[in-house]
């Protein structure tokens, strides 16, 4: 199959790359580099079924893509607090221009189109675990908005695209997500709290630490997209892990298992900093026979292992 991965050079995207490229399909990953890297997929330069395209989706899709596309991923969006609040119109674009553009684009191919949605789009939640039926706690005029309010039209723009064109459509609403390819920089608590244990710098948390978090490992996330690309019910399904954390109890671990001396340092909370998250995910075992096999003691080793080697 001939399958388009637009932020394929991102964290997720990577690791999608690479899973269907070892499941025999051509891939095709375009991506602009605003927060992906090469060496993400430097590993996959060579594979003959895979071809990047440097594109910005914001642009049309229609005179860079020359191959027929029967799937499409779409996954180009910056992902973390500090990566889409760097240039909140930038972000509102990727869920609004870009998503059109992408949605026409699937159209005039009759592609099949999966939307990588999120966890956001419940703001900061009054339900507990998070259902797929809950709408959300969303305030439209905070930092974080550009976001949750972007990945809240784009899902507001397959539905209508579908209803509209009979477009084939997915919708998955992702939940923290974790695993090697983390960006350094990118200001999310794993990679900060790995970062700063393995250069015993001090660890940062935002608060008092009792906010909560569920992290699933980038492997186990992977299966579920492909799962609900691969299936027949349109979504929203949540893709997550279900062991649900506090953020200082994240720290004590990520502590631990690097044996670092770094000390817990305590910062302002950002604002709308959601209080608790964790996913429903009767919809994903029902529909996807998914779950999540990897615990967070094996996920997180294996993360740590990848940031020791790539630490400059
Ligand atoms: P990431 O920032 O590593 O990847 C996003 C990729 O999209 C990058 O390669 C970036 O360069 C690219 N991109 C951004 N804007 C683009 C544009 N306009 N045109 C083309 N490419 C563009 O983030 P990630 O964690 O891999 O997230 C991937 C997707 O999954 C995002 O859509 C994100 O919203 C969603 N998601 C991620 C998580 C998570 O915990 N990682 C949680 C919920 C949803
Ligand atoms: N966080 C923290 N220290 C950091 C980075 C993040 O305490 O150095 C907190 C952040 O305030 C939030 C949680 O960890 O409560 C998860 O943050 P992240 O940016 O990873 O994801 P999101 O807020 O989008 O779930």
């Amino acid at each position: 199959m001939n399958i388009l991965i637009t932020g394929g050079a991102g964290f997720i995207g990577s690791h999608l790359c690479e899973f269907l490229l070892n499941n025999g399909d051509k891939i095709i990953c375009m991506d602009n580099f605003f927060t992906g890297r090469i060496r993400n997929i430097k590993h996959l330069e060579d594979n003959p079924n895979f071809k990047v395209i440097p594109h910005d989706i914001t642009q049309p899709l229609r005179n860079v893509v020359k191959e027929h596309i029967d799937q499409i991923y779409n996954l180009a969006c910056p992902a973390s607090p500090v990566h889409y609040q760097f240039d909140p119109i930038e972000t509102i674009k990727a869920n609004t221009l870009g998503v059109i553009n992408v949605l026409e684009f699937a159209k005039l191919n009759g592609s099949r189109v999966l939307q990588a949605s999120t966890s956001e789009i419940y703001g900061d939640p009054e339900i507990h675990p998070q259902v797929e039926t809950y709408r959300g706690n969303v305030n439209t005029l905070g930092p974080r908005a550009c976001y949750d309010e972007g990945k809240r039209v784009a899902e507001t723009l397959f539905m209508d695209y579908h209803r509209k064109y009979n477009l084939n459509i997915r919708i998955v609403r992702i939940f923290n997500t974790y695993g090697p390819r983390m960006a350094e920089n990118d200001g999310r608590v794993i990679s900060n709290f790995i970062v700063q244990a393995l250069k015993n710098k001090d660890i940062t948390v935002f608060g008092d630490g009792s906010q909560t978090r569920s992290f699933c490992y980038v492997k186990d996330l992977v299966q579920g997209l492909y799962n609900m690309m691969n299936q027949d019910y349109v979504g929203p399904v949540n893709l997550g892990n279900t062991n649900e954390t506090t953020i200082i109890e994240i720290a004590k671990k990520i502590t631990n298992y690097t044996k670092s001396s770094s000390k817990i340092i305590f910062n302002s909370l950002p604002e709308d900093d959601p209080k608790q998250r964790k996913p429903d995910i009767s919809l994903a075992k029902e529909k996807l026979n998914w779950e999540p096999k990897i615990n967070f003691e094996e996920g997180i080793k294996k993360t740590i292992e990848y940031f020791k080697s790539s630490l400059s």
